[in-house]
């Protein structure tokens, strides 16, 4: 049956920028039906009741926006969050890759991916860019998972042929033919897509990355996602590894990694020349505050990246981020840019988790929009929940200051329900 949802509507038309609390490009409809087709797509917003044919649901005053997108996070990492006491490199070693050798059991590997796409959707992440693990049991038992919850995911089979324990390495010939497999079985089916995925730099030959740069060649569409410039420590090892390139971006560049559909997460350490290859290839950072901050890995700077035309989308980075939350992700990119004198409205906050991360995907018109055509990717927020937030709501005069004290005050615990293609797939008991 056709549903319709009486809301509070918020999208965007284009990008507000960095700091205009006044952006035309903020789309507020309040007290507007959104009707939703019979495909699961949007049919039309509309201010009038539609007819007595659809199913109509009353959410007066609450708040109604495209899903988020969570464009770098790791499924098998859930099992380390919150983990004491490391930067980067010794979180790997101490933390992540003994809870990733884990996953080379098929029922390890089903359980997590459960586990982790029915917690994407309980923080309202209807889509996401996702390391499993260096396991085609991982990989596959992830995009199952999104199969069945109709999610738009973008996943691959992590690469890693050196500087990892030997229960976590592959080699070039081993993996080539295993990604192969999974680009023909999981690329383009439904709404997956597949990322050809070298953990970072370090961790794979130059033999294994010119492997993945003839994966991209060869798959047109398949995306590629990795990590550039994290850490400085990290940035020192990656010069010493590779000393013939210009910095550690030029390593990915040297293989045909960078495209309009390749993600990199974190971004920090890098220069001006490293922002014009990303803004020429099409690039985009997916920036992880709540990771950079909790692994004490350094602050990016957004405004630099924007000035020099990089696509910026936001990211929980767990295990390293605390949270699957967008909304804490978004917060703690505030308090980071603040850092450097940046306020951020919340815009465009909002719009990098929202528009602006589709339309670095080129995805742009199947999701983090309400316009006609788009998947009915949804989720339903109160905007303050608890007397402190509420107090607050209720002393807002105008609509940024009410957003961004949601932005900035809420969690997974204000979502309420979140649609996927149209079909209920989160509600708050
Ligand atoms: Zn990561």
């Amino acid at each position: 049956m056709k549903t319709a949802i009486l809301a509070d509507l918020l999208d965007f038309t284009g990008d507000p920028g960095l700091a205009d609390r006044q952006s035309a490009h903020v789309r507020w409809r309040p007290a507007h039906w959104l009707l939703i087709d019979e495909c699961g797509r949007i049919a039309a917003v509309q201010p009038d009741a539609p007819g007595d044919d659809w199913h109509k649901l009353d959410h007066s005053g609450q708040l109604l926006m495209p899903g988020f997108i969570d464009t770098h996070v790791h499924s098998p990492q859930v099992d380390v969050i919150a983990s004491w006491g490391t930067e980067l490199l010794d979180w790997l070693n101490t933390y992540t890759f003994p809870a990733e050798a884990r996953h080379a059991d098929p029922a390890v590997a089903q359980t997590a991916a459960d586990l982790f796409t029915d917690a994407l959707l309980a923080h309202g992440s209807t889509s996401a860019v996702v390391f499993p693990t260096v396991h085609v049991t991982s990989t596959e038992a992830l995009f199952g998972a999104a199969r069945q919850r109709g999610m738009r995911l973008i996943a691959g089979k992590v690469l890693m042929d050196r500087h990892a324990p030997d229960n976590l390495r592959d080699d070039v010939a081993g993996a080539e033919s295993h990604c192969t497999a999974l680009i023909e079985r999981w690329h383009g089916q439904g709404r997956l897509a597949y990322a050809v995925t070298p953990r970072f730099a370090a961790t794979s030959t130059d033999e294994q990355l010119a492997m993945a740069g003839r994966l991209v060649a060869r798959h047109p569409g398949v995306y590629m996602q990795t990590h550039v410039a994290e850490n400085r420590a990290e940035v020192a090892w990656i010069a010493e590894l590779f000393p013939q390139a210009r910095s550690y971006l030029d390593v990915y560049a040297r293989h045909g990694l960078l495209n309009e559909r390749a993600v990199l997460a974190h971004g920090i350490w890098l220069d001006a020349a490293d922002r014009q290859v990303l803004a020429d290839t099409g690039a985009q950072i997916a920036f992880c505050p709540s990771s950079n901050l909790f692994l004490g890995s350094g602050l990016f700077g957004w405004a630099q990246a924007a000035a020099a035309g990089v696509a910026v989308s936001m990211a929980s980075d767990v295990g390293g981020g605390t949270s699957l939350s967008m909304l804490r992700t978004l917060a703690d990119a505030y308090k980071v840019q603040a850092m450097a004198g940046q306020r951020l409205t919340a815009w465009a906050l909002l719009h990098a988790a929202t528009r602006g991360a589709a339309q670095a995907l080129q995805l742009g018109s199947e999701i983090g929009t309400l316009n006609p055509g788009a998947m009915a990717d949804l989720c339903l927020w109160d905007v303050a929940v608890g007397p402190v937030a509420q107090r607050r709501d209720a002393l807002a005069r105008e609509l940024h200051e009410r957003l961004f004290a949601w932005v900035t005050l809420g969690d997974e615990r204000n979502l309420r329900t979140c649609w996927v293609g149209g079909v209920q797939r989160y509600a708050r008991p």
